[in-house]
């Protein structure tokens, strides 16, 4: 049989909590480490409907790579969307761990995988940590290329149409730092490391003029592709390393900012 605690201990081999950052709230957060696990889904985030499809789908637990609970909690009421979600998903057995920034930063995690998705080579952290690891990456391309040919690439690796894109289209880069989700914070890393582009989920107006005027690309491919792609790679892994149980991504969740 199966237990929460056997995934959670093969995620933290995987994504080690040593690696997250200090203000996050890693590993398992919500459950009975001796319930079995049957059904596994893997989420971006635990939303009314990514929770509804692991309610309607009989989910054992849920890896979701924003934690949930995130912020301390001195009361669980439905009077909060959080609280909804939680006292839902307790209600139905459902057990939530998430690896998060360990998840970001892991020999094999999000941006580890970004950055060979843009086929970056000598790729390392862009803030070195313990070992070899620590968080973002950087690297260089093999040939310098036109900004737009990195556009194609970054919108072909992620599966988008469009992104955010500070910097001429026609200018040349290759060295480029990657970092997912809202990632501004590394802004300097990557001026440090002398990167020409980086590749972040998001970030604030005011980092981009920083960017420009440090004379940076800045591609934003949007916070949910820069990280949901590497949600349906944990769902392979762990389905492949755990045979008996099912597993699937979320087919709900959706990224909730669209274009009009
Ligand atoms: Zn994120």
């Amino acid at each position: 049989m199966i237990t929460v605690k056997h995934l959670a201990d093969f995620l933290e081999q995987f994504a080690p909590a040593a690696l997250a950052e200090d203000w996050d709230n890693v590993g398992l957060l919500v459950g009975d480490p001796d319930r079995p696990v049957r059904r596994l889904m893997t989420c971006l985030t635990i939303t009314p409907s990514s929770a509804a499809e692991a309610i309607d789908r009989g989910a054992d637990l849920i890896v979701a790579h924003h934690p949930l609970p995130f912020h301390p909690l001195k009361r669980l009421t439905t009077e909060t969307t959080a609280g909804r979600l939680l006292l839902d998903l307790i209600a139905a057995r459902i057990a939530i761990y998430s690896p998060h920034t360990a998840f970001d930063s892991a020999r094999q995690g999000i941006n580890q995988r970004l950055a060979e998705g843009l086929e970056l080579q000598e790729i390392s952290p862009l803030v070195p940590g313990d070992e070899d690891l620590g968080a973002g990456r950087h690297g260089r391309l093999a040939e310098p290329v036109a900004l737009g040919e990195l556009v194609d690439r970054v919108k072909g690796f992620l599966r988008i149409d469009r992104l955010q894109c500070v910097g001429d289209l026609q200018r040349t880069v290759q060295t480029v730092a990657v970092a997912c989700g809202a990632a501004g914070e590394f802004l300097d890393a990557a001026r440090q490391t002398q990167c020409d582009c980086m590749v972040i989920g998001e970030t604030r107006f005011h980092t981009c003029l920083e960017a420009e005027a440090a004379g940076m690309a800045l591609l934003l491919p949007g916070h949910f592709a820069s990280e949901r792609f590497a949600v349906e790679c944990l769902a392979k892994i762990l389905a492949q390393q755990y045979t008996a149980v099912e597993v699937w991504p979320s087919g709900r969740e959706r990224d909730p900012v669209g274009f009009a």
